[in-house]
């Protein structure tokens, strides 16, 4: 199917269709889709009146609450283009993106209103909108949601002292406007709704160019690919931020695309999720592995964790281990199933189970209209053999446009056809199902061998003291990579590096076999949950003196 209205036709269709049915849902507080069209157009007015017109960047820097959902539907409106920000970044990544894509106007939660305000002149910022969340939360739930401690009065008080450098407007009085006139640019299915932001696994985040087509489309996939959503009648739980392309799609898009009910959680915790689900039980839960093995660890025996109403389930972002979908399944009597993506697919491309039965360790097969290629990594024209690992190639709706201002970067993805390298290394079984490996760039070169960490890692978790492991490649000055682990042993488990070698070597070939290994409390790990080698190597390896021989 191709989509045939933007995402503001889609949002204007679903209002007239569940005007009173519930939009949103934050702690407890409920918005009708009605209400919701009120406050989206009065946002998009008083954006309009900031002087945000066509083509124009808007950034958003906010957890999942419901301004964050008004203000998303307000800048597509006026035909402006979305950027989501990671609200828990730090000044250098944050102004290292506002350099990138040089918004004029910036919607930001108010502890990150001060780091916002203090970017050099040269970065175009001028009207910060800030969102007050102490409007939203009681005092104590912000506490122990470990937020920073309201401080938007003393923020208030110091807007009036300091000189100011941007202009400052309260969320409140951005939506005191009146409702937006007839007299503004509508986007087109061509116009470019939103730039979002890689996670910066393998480098520095870049800006993908997503348009109304790309994000429609991947969102009547999504619901193509789930069987039996029912229209007006589902609980999406938004636990995944928003600001990352998988939550974007499925809870901002996919579930008001269907007027679901949307209940949102500024960050994820088990003990919300609960509270919430006695009163509004979740239907649909998407999220990653670590966030269902936390429910499912907590549900049952006293908690008040309603899990029972849940029928469908999807993880995506990282690999899923099929105990998780085991105990998942048993706990809720839904489907779990999961989706293969990137930022640049907007986002998912791939479903395990989609009209087929289940793969175990399979990350499925493409969604409708979408093809797949697997090709030598060093030459995409060249096609591997049925069965042979290469790196997979996406064309589909759903493909970006490029990155923003990265014309190189933009080459490189993006080959001609509209196919999508991926940078993953993956296997297509005969009768379709892809199974990924690795990243490209993730390989460990020994010299004449390549390395799929993650074949190591799996290794290592088999052995009963190892609760994680991430393994890297380190370069050596004769040139090549040296093969590194670092493991979070189980609790009472004493780290024995010499045993870990002996148990690697009898389950590998010997290049495999890690030379070096730490001990980690934890590993570093993404705000969605992806361990991030990069990190793994530069703060548990090349950080430390070398170890004295001995
Ligand atoms: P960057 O591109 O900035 O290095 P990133 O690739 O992690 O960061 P995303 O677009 O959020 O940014 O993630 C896409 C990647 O996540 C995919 O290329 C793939 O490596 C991984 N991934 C997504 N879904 C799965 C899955 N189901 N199983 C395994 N890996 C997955
Ligand atoms: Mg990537």
């Amino acid at each position: 199917p191709e989509p045939t209205e933007t995402l503001v036709d889609m949002f204007d269709g679903v209002v007239s269709r569940h005007k009173r049915r519930i939009a949103v849902e934050f702690f407890g507080a409920q918005t009708t889709y009605d209400d919701l069209a009120e406050q989206v157009s009065r946002a998009a007015e008083g954006l309009r009146r900031l002087g945000v017109k066509e083509g124009d960047r808007v950034a958003l820097v906010l957890p999942n609450c419901p301004q964050h959902v008004v203000a998303f539907y307000a800048v597509l409106r006026l035909g402006a283009i979305v950027v989501e920000h990671n609200p828990l970044y730090t000044d250098r990544e944050l102004r290292h993106q506002f350099e990138d894509h040089g918004a004029r106007v910036a919607i930001v939660w108010d502890s990150v209103y001060d780091t916002v305000d203090g970017f050099p002149a040269d970065i175009g910022v001028q009207h910060i909108v800030a969102v007050d969340m102490t409007e939203a939360l009681p005092f104590g739930k912000r506490l122990a949601l470990r937020l920073p401690v309201p401080k938007a009065r003393e923020l208030r008080a110091a807007m009036t002292k300091r000189p100011k450098r941007r202009r400052f407007l309260s969320w409140s009085s951005l939506v005191e406007s009146r409702r937006l006139s007839r007299r503004h640019a509508r986007p087109t299915l061509d116009s470019v709704a939103a730039l979002q932001y890689t996670s910066g696994t393998t480098g520095m985040p870049k800006g993908v160019v997503l348009t109304h087509r790309n994000l429609r489309a991947n969102a009547m996939q999504c619901r193509a690919w789930v069987p039996g959503l029912r229209e007006g009648d589902e609980t999406f739980y938004a636990v995944l931020p928003m600001f990352h392309a998988y939550g974007l799609t499925v809870c901002l898009i996919t579930a008001m695309s269907i007027g679901a009910k949307v209940v949102l959680f500024p960050r994820f915790d088990v003990g919300l999720v609960a509270d919430a689900s006695t009163s509004s039980p979740p239907t649909f839960l998407p999220a990653v592995p670590p966030i269902y093995d936390a429910l499912t660890r907590s549900a049952g025996g006293k908690s008040k964790l309603d899990l029972s109403h849940v029928r469908f389930s999807i993880s995506g972002a990282m690999s899923l281990p099929v105990s998780t979908v085991t105990r998942w399944e048993e706990a809720t009597g839904g489907l779990l199933v999961e989706g293969y993506g990137m930022t640049e697919s907007s986002p998912v491309s791939l479903g395990n189970p989609m009209g087929h039965t289940r793969r175990p360790g399979a990350v499925g097969v493409p969604f409708p209209s979408t093809r797949i290629r697997v090709v030598d990594p060093a030459d995409p024209a060249v096609d591997r053999e049925p069965g042979e690992p290469g790196e997979l190639l996406v064309q589909g709706p759903q493909v970006f446009q490029g990155y923003w201002r990265r014309p190189d970067a933009t080459a490189e993805a993006l080959l001609a056809d509209g196919w999508l390298r991926t940078g993953d290394i993956v296997t297509v079984s005969t009768d379709g199902f892809v199974t990924v490996v690795d990243r490209v760039k993730e390989l460990i070169i020994t010299g004449g061998f390549n390395i799929a960490p993650s074949e190591v890692e799996e290794v290592l978790v088999s052995h009963p003291d190892i609760a994680e492991a991430a393994v890297v490649g380190l370069a050596r000055e004769s040139g090549g990579e040296d093969v590194a682990a670092a493991v979070v042993l189980n609790a009472g488990a004493v780290f024995d590096p010499d045993a870990l070698k002996e148990f690697c070597r009898a389950r590998l070939a010997r290049y495999k076999v890690p030379r070096r290994f730490v001990e980690a409390d934890s590993l570093p790990r993404s705000l969605v949950g992806k361990v991030l080698r990069k990190r793994v190597r530069e703060e548990l390896f090349t950080a430390r003196k070398p170890q004295p021989r001995g």
